[in-house]
């Protein structure tokens, strides 16, 4: 397949390219598009021959459901029968934003792109070219990260064209995204709000809102391990580069000579090392590969830095990377949380 891509020029020219995307889209297409979380991979959520070939071109496994994003709050009262107190105070709230509701789901929405469940994920992206999209196609875009699944998001059109390039009609390309990892998924289709992803919106900014919101075990730490997660696609491996990677946890001085001792331990065995690290820690490291992540009080960038550091892992060929582990105050937790999976829970106290 030939893909179609473009560049976002801030201009009248742009117009274009929402012209094509969304012929696309109504015509049961795959486009990839930018959003304020990680770049998307959309397709008319209506139409289940679409978003099956969304599945195809991810290889995603087909009981992992699809989040629908949509452009005005009306839309909501479509795609679920479930529209109480709580979604719209969130909605208020956080949207358009990185928030995604789970709600029982309105008989419209196919099964195919829940998973079979009879929830569905809803969310209203700020990113002005995805809001531009949702609007000018007239569809509710079905749209998970745009990656081969299993493989870190794309945060830039680069990765995107990277994982994607002759599998998908079209990608939309804009600068790098601005939050850098996904939405944070509540579930408020139960009695309890539940966590099911942590993401930029952070747990103490829900329960400001609803009040109680309880924290789904499989996420909790990001460290329990066995526990099947209430989110289908939080038990599948992810967000992992070819690299074998380990997180090493404990006081920065034994980190610090942990990692060095197996940096060089690997390193002797002819293997290619590479490290994650704060910008304070940077100059302690001796591997083949020093990936600086933003200092230790900036969160955010960490998030913005985390899933490009992991691809660059791949182009430089890196077999072996260390990681140190990351502050969890607030977007933290979510870095963490993508962190832990990347490295197949791989985790040395030291
Ligand atoms: P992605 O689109 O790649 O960010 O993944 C979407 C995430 O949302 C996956 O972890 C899904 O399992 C989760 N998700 C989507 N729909 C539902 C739902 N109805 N109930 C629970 N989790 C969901
Ligand atoms: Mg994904």
């Amino acid at each position: 397949m030939k893909t179609i891509i473009s560049r976002i020029q801030h201009n009248s020219e742009d117009s274009i390219v929402y012209e094509k995307a969304s012929q696309i889209l109504k015509e049961g297409g795959l486009v990839a598009f930018p959003t304020e979380t990680v770049y998307g991979l959309g397709a008319d959520a209506l139409d289940e021959a679409a978003s099956a070939k969304i599945y195809s071109a991810k290889g995603r496994p087909s009981d992992n459901p699809l989040i629908v994003h949509i452009a005005d709050t009306d839309a909501l009262y479509d795609l679920s029968c479930q529209v109480n107190e709580r979604a719209l105070k969130l909605a208020d709230k956080f949207w358009p934003g990185p928030l995604t509701m789970i709600l029982k789901k309105s008989p419209k929405v196919p099964d195919s792109i829940t998973g079979g469940l009879d929830t569905v994920a809803i969310r209203m992206p700020s990113h002005p070219v995805a809001s531009r999209l949702i609007k000018e196609s007239g569809v509710y875009i079905a749209a998970p990260s745009a990656n081969i699944s299993g493989k870190p998001s794309p945060t830039t059109g680069e990765h995107v064209i990277h994982d994607m390039d002759g599998r998908i009609d079209m990608i939309i390309c804009d600068d790098a995204s601005k939050i850098g990892v996904e939405s944070t998924i509540v579930d408020i289709s139960g009695q309890v709000p539940i966590l099911l992803r942590p993401g930029f919106i952070t747990i103490e900014q829900l329960r400001e809102t609803l009040g109680q919101v309880e924290i789904d075990p499989a996420i909790q730490n990001g460290l329990a391990k066995g526990v099947v997660p209430r989110a289908p696609g939080m038990k599948y491996k992810h967000y992992s580069p070819n690299a074998e990677v380990t997180i090493v946890s404990g006081q920065p001085a034994q980190v610090e000579e942990k990692i060095n001792s197996l940096v060089l331990e690997k390193k002797a065995l002819g293997f290619k090392t590479g490290v994650l690290c704060n910008t304070e820690d940077f100059d302690k490291y001796s591997a083949d590969l020093v990936i600086d992540l933003g200092s230790k009080t900036d969160e955010a960038g960490e998030a913005r830095q985390l899933f490009a550091a992991l691809r660059r892992l791949d182009q430089e060929e890196i077999d072996f990377a260390y990681s140190e582990e990351f502050t969890s105050h607030d977007v933290g937790a979510a870095v963490m949380n993508r962190l832990v999976k990347a490295a197949g829970h791989k985790i040395i106290h030291v």
